[in-house]
């Protein structure tokens, strides 16, 4: 019998091995199988399906191992791989690649050791110095890997010297499997004796009474496993707790077990059972919340998915609650994804209340270990569960999912960049859904143009929440108009009058405030004020921003950075000047303007370290802050209770963004930080500042009034032809050189446009045209909505395969980029 292999590799096809006899019937679809690929890498592969049909051509390789018992991939995850792969237009290796943790992929390295049959003394003299050199280190050390001895020698390009000591025969490379999963083990006590056995108790007692520490430990386990007041089974306790609550020696311990009185065993521990917190009774809903609920329900009677459109503050997340907690009842899993960003404590704290142990979390901050563990779970539980996770969690093996929850549905991080599969996880969730038979619940304050769009046209179930819990009333939105505050020397520096009074009075009452500031750094624009020269990165198109803490310019796209310098490079002046407000700055400004108020900053810049995030928002919960600085970061679905004041520092540079989706993405960054304010009995207020206040992207937030928004919106997509009226597919092409990427960008342009006509635009240098030294070029193809995707899709990649060859095209990286978020 035959399998075929999924590698993770970017190859658009399984790889054929046979079946070893002894494996026979062990191995089958979903399993994981260690293969060799190439002369000797070896490679974590799941087994896609297995048949009798040998291949011709090629000798095929054995299955080296089975890694196993049992699959660790179900049928319908392969099936979601599979419509990924299609829809998204990559290799099913991609989608493996990036569906499956790191330490359920194990894969060999290569690693360099001295030739035992070398004869170092006749090489002598034909050796060079940094030859010699890497001999000299790897016959200290046995054996190394490429980058080790990269790194210990310190010289650059060491593969091509080290390619030349194994033509020597100096060298040789063996493969080693690293094995990154390592479950936790611990050792469990349990008595010999049944529970039941009054009279062995008794006579254990009499057998120990000569040593008062047996007894002791003796008596704590009894205590520990509540072995007097339970009768099932026999009772574990893990040894560790056992010495600590007796105060013995393990040595204590070891006796016991010699007496043939206790049992001492390992066990694989399971991270998530360790919890205590019982599930609690759910809030009630309040009677807006329960007709909405209801009418989930019921549209849900007739809809697969359903949209839940409900302003912020509403209490979705009370919603969320009951249905997972209706569904689960019937014995029936649950996936809610949220924003990588909103997986904060607070909210997994309010889910854990609700849900106890049967939550998992699924987070890319986790360990791979985490999230191995995670991934066994949801393959073994056969208890319903709850998985709250960001975009990965999509591809965990779930079996009897009942229900899909996507919240902050419109959130375009939801949509992978970088690397492929460059899927949208909200798409796919609904794929995933209906591959279960179960239901896909958006929900949204300000739901994707997109998907309000299916929702009116009866594609989705609709369902609204218009007023916010206990009758708090949305914020009041003031836009202030900048130019004026200027011209009449109202503002604070780059605070206005009306947004100093207000946060003042917030600060006054005991009350908190949010500025947000869609840029990071201390200053983004640094001119010289004589010749006018700025700093560029030099590996991409962009120019670098000041960072006062560490005194830098740095590129945002790549790190790139270089110390300010003290004269201007091009005309020796000392006239470099910084320009404009990143967050750095306005944090420093919001200390001079309100000097009694202690101040916090949250940007990527702040939020590096593993647990800084969860502190600023503790700090912020705890209101041990008073006014929390911000880039995009705080409009993600947090809930404060003081926050009266909601300050929008600069809504010019969202407003004026190249991009179809411009609007929208301003329209929904600005409602969803106003809706930070008075969520509670107090009333918020946002004040806005611009320079362009007849905005009508402006004018909507300022009544909440997102049909009026969508209704703009959709029309303008429909005239200029945008999606939802199309579909989108953007090629890129990458390449070191500016003329190959051009060149090879042209080459295909010209192949599309021989099928697809006007459909293709471009091709363009995108906004950015270079980036961590590659040059990019880019080319949107828009078809209609209507059109076949499955046959265009067709069409680009016999189209590439016969341009493949090209050398333009060969030497540059292609991908295709479909749905743009
Ligand atoms: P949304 O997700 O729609 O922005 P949340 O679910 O965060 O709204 O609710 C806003 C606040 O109101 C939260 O602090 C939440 O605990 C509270 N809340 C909402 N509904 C209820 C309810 N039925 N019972 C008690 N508290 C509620
Ligand atoms: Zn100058
Ligand atoms: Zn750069």
């Amino acid at each position: 019998m035959f399998a075929e292999v999924i590698l993770p590799l970017p190859l658009y096809s399984t790889f054929t091995y046979s079946i070893p006899a002894e494996m026979s019937g062990d191995v089958v679809v979903g399993s994981r199988v260690l293969v060799q690929f190439g002369t000797r890498k070896f490679y974590t592969g799941i087994v896609a399906c297995v048949h009798p049909n040998r291949p011709e051509g090629y000798d095929v390789k054995p299955i080296s191992g089975l890694l196993d018992p049992k699959p660790i991939v179900r049928r319908s995850q392969l099936r979601l791989w599979d419509w990924i792969a299609e829809y998204y237009l990559c290799s099913p290796g991609e989608v493996f690649k990036a569906a499956v943790p790191t330490g359920l992929k194990p894969e060999s390295t290569t690693r360099i050791s001295l030739n035992p049959d070398a004869d170092l003394s006749e090489a002598e003299g034909m050796i060079t110095e940094k030859e010699a050199e890497i001999i000299q280190l790897v016959s200290a050390e046995k054996k190394l890997t490429i980058g080790e001895i990269e790194k210990s020698t310190g010289i650059r390009n060491v593969t091509s010297i080290i390619k030349r000591l194994i033509e020597k025969n100096i060298l040789e490379v063996s493969e080693k499997i690293i094995e990154r999963y390592k479950p936790k083990y611990e050792k469990m006590i349990r008595l010999k004796a049944s529970p039941d056995d009054h009279e062995a108790l008794h006579s254990m007692m009499g057998m120990l009474s000569r040593s008062k520490q047996q007894e002791k430990a003796l008596i704590a386990y009894l205590d520990l496993s509540q072995w007097l007041s339970r009768r099932e089974g026999a009772l574990e306790v893990t040894r560790q707790s056992l010495i600590d609550k007796a105060g013995v020696s393990p040595a204590v311990i070891k006796n016991l077990e010699n007496k043939g009185i206790l049992e001492v065993y390992k066990k694989i521990i399971n991270p998530f059972n360790t919890s205590s917190v019982l599930p609690s009774v759910l809030p009630e809903l309040s009677a807006a919340q329960l007709k909405a609920y209801q009418n989930i329900i019921s549209q849900f009677n007739d809809h697969n998915t359903v949209l839940l459109h409900g302003v912020t503050g509403s209490g979705k997340t009370e919603i969320y609650s009951h249905l997972i907690r209706t569904v689960m009842d019937s014995g029936k899993s649950v996936l809610m994804l949220v924003p990588e960003i909103s997986l904060t404590t607070q909210l997994t704290d309010r889910l854990r209340r609700n849900f106890g142990d049967r939550l998992l979390v699924y987070h890319s901050k986790f360990s791979d270990n985490e999230r191995v563990e995670v991934w066994k779970q949801v393959m073994t539980s056969t208890e319903p569960l709850m998985v709250l996770g960001a975009r990965s969690a999509v591809f965990l093996p779930f079996h009897n999912l009942g229900l899909v929850i996507v919240d902050e549905e419109h959130e375009s991080s939801y949509k992978q960049f970088d690397p492929a599969p460059r899927y949208n996880a909200r798409d796919t969730s609904i794929v995933l859904a209906s591959m279960h038979g179960a239901k896909t619940l958006l929900g949204s304050a300000t739901p994707a143009v997109e998907t309000y769009y299916k929702a009116l046209h009866g594609k989705y179930g609709l369902v609204t929440l218009t007023e916010r819990y206990e009758d708090a009333r949305l914020p009041e939105v003031e836009i202030v108009d900048m130019r004026d505050q200027r011209k009449r020397k109202l503002n604070y520096g780059i605070f206005s009058q009306p947004l100093k009074l207000a946060t003042d009075d917030a600060l006054k009452a005991g009350r908190q405030a949010l500025m947000f500031q869609n840029r990071r750094g201390f200053a983004p624009y640094v001119v010289c004020r004589n010749c006018g020269w700025t700093p560029r990165c030099v590996n991409c198109d962009v120019s670098l921003v000041y960072h006062k803490y560490s005194d830098q310019l740095r590129c945002h796209y790549c790190g790139y950075s270089i110390p300010r310098p003290a004269l201007c490079p091009a005309c020796e002046e000392n006239s470099v000047e910084v320009y404009g407000y990143g967050t750095e700055r306005i944090a420093e400004e919001t200390h001079t303007s309100f000097p009694e108020a202690r101040v916090a900053r949250m940007d990527l810049d702040t939020t590096r370290n593993k647990d800084a995030y969860q502190e600023i928002i503790e700090d912020f919960s705890r209101h041990e802050t008073d006014i929390l600085v911000g880039t995009q970061m705080l409009s993600k679905g947090l809930d404060f209770e003081k926050v009266t004041v909601v300050g929008v520092l600069n809504a010019d540079s969202l407003l004026n963004f190249p991009d179809f989706r411009a609007n929208e993405r301003a329209f929904n960054m600005l409602e969803q930080v106003a809706g930070r304010a008075g969520r509670r009995k107090d009333k918020g207020k946002v004040l806005i500042q611009t320079t362009d206040p007849d905005s009508s992207v402006l004018a909507y937030v300022k009544a909440h009034d997102y049909s009026g928004f969508y209704s703009q919106e959709i029309a303008a997509r429909e005239r200029l032809h945008y999606p939802p009226f199309s579909k989108i597919i953007n090629i890129y092409i990458k390449n070191k050189d500016a003329r190959a990427a051009e060149e090879a960008a042209n080459l295909l342009t010209s192949a599309l446009r021989s099928v697809f006509g006007p459909r293709v635009l471009g091709p363009e240098k995108p906004f950015v045209s270079r980036v961590a030294t590659y040059y990019l070029q880019t080319i949107m193809l828009k078809v209609e909505a209507t059109a076949s995707m499955k046959k265009v899709k067709h069409i680009l990649r016999t189209l590439y395969e016969s341009l493949a060859r090209d050398p333009r095209i060969k030497s540059s990286d292609l991908y295709y980029d479909v749905d743009p978020a």
